[in-house]
This record gives C-alpha cells, sequence and structure tokens, in this order.
C-alpha cells in the first residue's frame, strides 16, 4: 500500500520538481531526484510494513478497545522517532557536519550562553545538493539533541541575519520544544486513536473480523485511511499550537539580539529566497501553516523596535544593500 500511494504522488511531485527547478529553487537534475524519490519510498515502506504488522498485532491481542495501547504506541513510537531520526534517517538523504570553529561557532555558543541554554551540537547540513532556499531547525532528544544549520543559510546570509535564525532555534531548545510536541502527542493521542478506532470499524468491509470478531489483516486498508484522515485534523490542530510556538521563538530572537531590522531583513529575505507567499490565502494558512505567514513575523518586527521607542526597522533605509527586485514594498 506504501509503495502504490507513493507511485500514485510521483507524477505530482515530477510536475513540482520540473516546476522549481524551472524558478531555480531546485538544484537537482532528474537521477539524482529520482534517487531521492526511490530512497523515502523504501523508508516510507520500511515503517509502513513495521507500523503495520505493530497495528495487527495490537488489534489482535485488543480486539475491542485497541485504541488505549495504541495511544500509548503513538507516543513511545513518536519519543523513539524524535531520538532516533536524526542519527538514523536523516543521514539517508544529507551530510551533516558539525560546524567548524570559527566565528559562526563562536557567535553560536555566544548567543545560547546569554540565552542561557545548553544547545547540544550545532550542524551545517547540505541542503544545496537540493535547493537553493534557506531554512534552520532543532530536532532530536536527549543525545540526538541539535540545532541544524542548511549551509544555504550559511554561506548566503549575512551574518546578522544568520545570528537571528540562530536566536529562534535557540528558543525551542531553551522552551523544549521537541519534547512540549511530544507532551502535546501524549495528551491528543488517545481522542485520536479512539476516532482511528471508531471510523475504521466503520469503514472495515465485512471480512475484515475472524468468527471471535478480532481484526483480520483485511482491516488495514481501513486502518490506513482512517489513520490518514484523523492525523489530517490532528496536523491542523498542531499547526494552530506550531504558530503559536513560532511566534514565541520570534519574540525570543528578538529580545535576544535586540536586533529588529535584521530580523526584518530576514523574514524578507527567506520569502524571496525561498519564492514563498508573503501572505499566504487565509483558510489554506489556518489549514497548513506552520508558522507565521511571513508579513506577521514583519509585522512582530516592527512591532518590537515600535516598543523599544527605535526607530522603525524600515527596510527602504537599508535598501541599498538588502533588497532584491520585486520584493513587496516595505513594512
Ligand atoms: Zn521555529
Amino acid at each position: 500500500m506504501s509503495l502504490a500511494l507513493a507511485a500514485l504522488g510521483l507524477p505530482f511531485a515530477a510536475l513540482a520538481h520540473r516546476r522549481s527547478v524551472r524558478y531555480g529553487l531546485s538544484t537537482q537534475t532528474w537521477a539524482p531526484w529520482l534517487s531521492d524519490a526511490a530512497r523515502s519510498a523504501a523508508v516510507g515502506a520500511s515503517l509502513s510494513a513495521a507500523g503495520g504488522a505493530l497495528g495487527m498485532a495490537a488489534l489482535r491481542r485488543f480486539p475491542r478497545r485497541w485504541w488505549l495501547p495504541g495511544a500509548g504506541g503513538v507516543v513511545g513510537l513518536g519519543a523513539l522517532f524524535a531520538f532516533a531520526a536524526p542519527l538514523v534517517l536523516d543521514p539517508i538523504f544529507n551530510r551533516f557536519t558539525p560546524l567548524p570553529e570559527g566565528e559562526l561557532r563562536r557567535d553560536v555558543l555566544a548567543l545560547a550562553e546569554r540565552a542561557g541554554v545548553d544547545v547540544g551540537e550545532v550542524f551545517r547540513v547540505d541542503a544545496s545538493r537540493r535547493t537553493t532556499g534557506a531554512n534552520a531547525y532543532v530536532w532530536g532528544l536527549g543525545r540526538s539533541k541539535r540545532v541544524v544549520l542548511y549551509d544555504t543559510l550559511i554561506d548566503g546570509f549575512p551574518a546578522d541575519e544568520v545570528r537571528s535564525v540562530v536566536a529562534h532555534e535557540l528558543s525551542h531548545v531553551r522552551h523544549r520544544d521537541v519534547r512540549r510536541g511530544l507532551a502535546w502527542l501524549a495528551i491528543f493521542a488517545p481522542g485520536g486513536t479512539y476516532l482511528v478506532e471508531a471510523l475504521a470499524e466503520r469503514i472495515a468491509r465485512e471480512g475484515a473480523h475472524d468468527r471471535g470478531g478480532r481484526p483480520l489483516p483485511g482491516m488495514l486498508p481501513a486502518l490506513t485511511l482512517a489513520v490518514g484522515l484523523v492525523s489530517f485534523a490532528g496536523q491542523v490542530v498542531g499547526n494552530l499550537l506550531s504558530r503559536a510556538v513560532e511566534r514565541r521563538a520570534d519574540a525570543f530572537a528578538l529580545a535576544l539580539t535586540g536586533d529588529a531590522e535584521a530580523f526584518v531583513a530576514l523574514e524578507r529575505r527567506l520569502v524571496t529566497r525561498n519564492i514563498a507567499e508573503p501572505e499566504p490565502p487565509r483558510l489554506l494558512h489556518a489549514l497548513l501553516g506552520t508558522h507565521p505567514t511571513a508579513l506577521e513575523r514583519i509585522g512582530i518586527g516592527v512591532a518590537f523596535a515600535a516598543a523599544r521607542g527605535g526607530a522603525e526597522p524600515a527596510c527602504a533605509t537599508r535598501a541599498g544593500d538588502r533588497t532584491r527586485p520585486g520584493t513587496p514594498g516595505g513594512s
């Protein structure tokens, strides 16, 4: 099922890839792109197979209320994933090198010290093998905890803007947002798996149970559909929480660096570099947006500067060295 679904999505992914190559966002030719698709299909199929086997075992063992042990399983697997993915899965797709000694590393460590956080390790990832877009993230649990910076960010952005990104990521470390995410998962998991059970039992065809009423593997398609529907709904709620967490990280970054001008300039550069939508359609953003819109983030920067009584971080004043043609004008 997992491979069939991957094959179904492939033509659409290919169209999207051709488009991003045309617009200069993707740096990949077809061969490495296909190799990526094959690798992620293999990883997806392995995880789905393991998940399917585990799920069936739980269903057979607890034929009635399997949602309860199911909820525990979801949280346990989530924690295992957050711990192991950076060590096992991510290296299948990218190379991660610890940030070398130098100005940036010293900058990161100084910021972390001021923020009072143990930053774990800081990695540079070779994102440029696929994209010209820039990003950074915090991931991992316990010993796999890390901050990851795209090489496109390190090499293509001014130092003050990179510092602004690092300060934002430090908020995620400081507030333990990966663990907090798992805690949210633990809160929502029982309701979610309860819904999955109710939905799957309703969708399942006759013959999905043996005479004793215990689910058979014929239950798996219904289960997969139910998981898909419920996790989409869960994702929408998760995105709402994520946007709040990201707003806090932006506020934290501004307080830590005190540099609203770099913050605003960074948001502008990210939008243009990643060919992102500064103000996406409202419904789409409400459903799928994981971060505040770029326009809102610029507003956060402007509000911070205003609250400090400083000059507005008018992008226009730095037009000479900052603007790129065609960017939306000012704040
Ligand atoms: Zn963030």
